[in-house]
């Protein structure tokens, strides 16, 4: 299943990022372009991390809509439909694609370290691509 190996891509990223500490949430960003099923990728996520260090986590998932600019009148298309990809404006195809085509682990939400009580600011992953 796709959605299953986006899993354990993005559950790689997320270890790697946790330097140790527990993980609440992941934060993911996809484009609407990906054809991916946000409902999908949180089931999977469950069954991927089900055993291991990110056990209990959340996957939150922000779709992003497809917007593209025409290169023949200059137009911004917020596209509805994304099988048709032309200038709402104009109707040319001669577009290029300004964001749908996301698949980013935007941020964690980390727990305190095991071993340190104090609260510590939680650190930001920076945008990875999964
Ligand atoms: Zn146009």
């Amino acid at each position: 299943m796709h959605e299953l190996s986006l899993c354990r891509s993005i559950a790689q990223i997320a270890d790697r990022a946790r330097q140790g500490r527990p993980v609440a949430a992941v934060h993911l960003r996809v484009g609407q372009l990906r054809q991916v099923v946000p409902e999908t990728l949180v089931y999977c996520w469950g069954l991927v991390t089900d055993d291991g260090p990110l056990a209990g986590s959340r996957l939150e998932v922000e779709s992003v809509p497809v917007v593209l600019d025409c290169r023949a009148c200059g137009e911004t298309t917020r596209v509805a439909h994304v099988l048709v990809l032309t200038c709402a404006a104009c109707g040319s195809g001669d577009i290029e694609l300004r964001t749908g085509e996301e698949f980013l682990v935007t941020s964690l939400d980390l727990g305190p370290p095991a071993d340190e009580p104090a609260p510590t600011p939680t650190p930001t992953l920076r945008e990875q691509e999964a």
